[in-house]
């Protein structure tokens, strides 16, 4: 069966001719699939009968199937365990703002970067998620909420750069015009800090937001707690940085999640302020989101305030992440990939 919603109009067009259907039809294919997102085939009215026939014996029309869909009683943040054909599951959370809908996506099937704070990566890496499946994740949600999706962060389960080429097509796919047209500038792709790959990634001249978790401001103490520093050192990704910045006119932004006592002193501001100089970037600061498997603590409330302060009267421009769907375990490090054991077993979602 053949992936046909990680194809591009173009590899679409190939497919249909291959299949002896005119080429208009891949257009209107390519609409069903990404514009309307629609997932049967039979649907597809304007197909005639004859090739939606040939498309049920063919393809695989890639669907991310709701097995489990929390709302926060708190903010309204909705997170969704979605599975694939293959049974493996991802999750995804849908968020509100004042300034559109947001969607925030995983790019794997666990990861294997091994963060000491993060709960996506306790069970390692299950498998890579093809571009469809990361366009599903978007779309599910979509038909699900029926409106409009504006802003994507590509922040959930996995490293996106540990999964170039499927994070690739997405971004090409769903910032197509022909598409859902969600403009580059909405969409925030979030790094652990794979040198080599930040420079991949600056040659294609999206305008995306490129974010880097950085979390530490020495090698040492990045190696502690995020085991792709002894890979890859501070001054390796700041180069990375700058070229990024230089190629793309795109500000990088550093995640930094406030651990109380582990990086959220004067000195670490200080060496924060240094870095952030260094390559022109925002720093958005998240006080960590406690796991259970680790005794890692959330920096208070005043001192998060007095790191920030620190930051800016030193000249760096810093936001605290607003935190959505803390209450659902949807916030940031705590998304993981099957259902945690303390769920209801009944599902919210029946069954197709
Ligand atoms: N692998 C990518 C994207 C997934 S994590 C990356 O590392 O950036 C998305 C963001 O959540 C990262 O900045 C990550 O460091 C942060 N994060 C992970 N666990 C967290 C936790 N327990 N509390 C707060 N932020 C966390």
């Amino acid at each position: 069966m053949v992936d046909i919603k990680s194809f591009n109009l173009t590899e679409l067009e190939d497919y249909v001719a291959g299949l002896s259907e005119q080429k208009y039809r891949a257009r209107q294919l390519y609409e069903w699939l990404h514009a309307k997102c629609e997932t049967d085939a039979e649907q597809m009215s304007n197909l005639p009968k004859s090739f939606r026939e040939k498309l049920s014996r063919n393809a695989e029309i890639v669907c991310a199937r709701p097995v489990e869909i929390q709302t926060s009683k708190t903010d309204g943040t909705k997170k969704y365990l979605f599975e694939f054909s293959d049974g493996e599951c991802v999750e995804s959370v849908f968020m509100r703002y004042k300034h559109g809908n947001s969607v925030c996506i995983s790019s794997q099937a666990g990861c294997r970067m091994g963060c000491k704070f993060c709960a996506s990566t306790l069970d390692g890496l299950k498998r890579n998620l093809t571009p469809s499946e990361l366009l599903e994740q978007i779309y599910a949600i979509k038909r699900d909420v029926g409106e409009r999706i504006s802003n994507i962060v590509v922040m959930g389960t996995g490293e996106p750069l540990d999964n170039f080429d499927t994070l690739i097509k997405f971004i090409e796919l769903i910032s197509d015009k022909n598409g859902l047209n969600i403009s580059q500038r909405n969409i925030t792709v979030s790094t652990c800090g794979i040198a080599p790959n930040i420079l991949r990634l600056s040659e294609y001249d999206f305008q995306i937001t490129l974010a880097l978790s950085l979390h530490a401001v020495t090698d040492e103490k990045r190696r502690e707690i995020m085991p792709v520093a002894l890979s890859y050192s501070i001054d390796e990704l700041m180069d990375a940085c700058k070229k990024y910045f230089k190629r793309t006119g795109r500000r990088i932004s550093f995640e930094y999640s406030l651990i109380a006592g582990k990086n959220d002193s004067d000195e670490d501001a200080e060496g924060l302020i240094r870095l952030s100089k260094r390559v022109s970037a925002h720093v958005n600061l998240i006080p960590v989101n406690p796991i259970k498997e680790r005794d890692y603590r959330r920096t208070g409330e005043k001192r998060v305030r007095a790191f920030k302060e620190k930051l800016e009267s030193g000249g760096v421009n810093a936001t605290i992440r607003r935190e959505l769907g803390t209450d659902i375990d949807g916030a940031c490090g705590q998304l993981r990939h099957r259902r945690n054991a303390e769920f209801p077993k009944q599902l919210t979602v029946p069954r197709k």
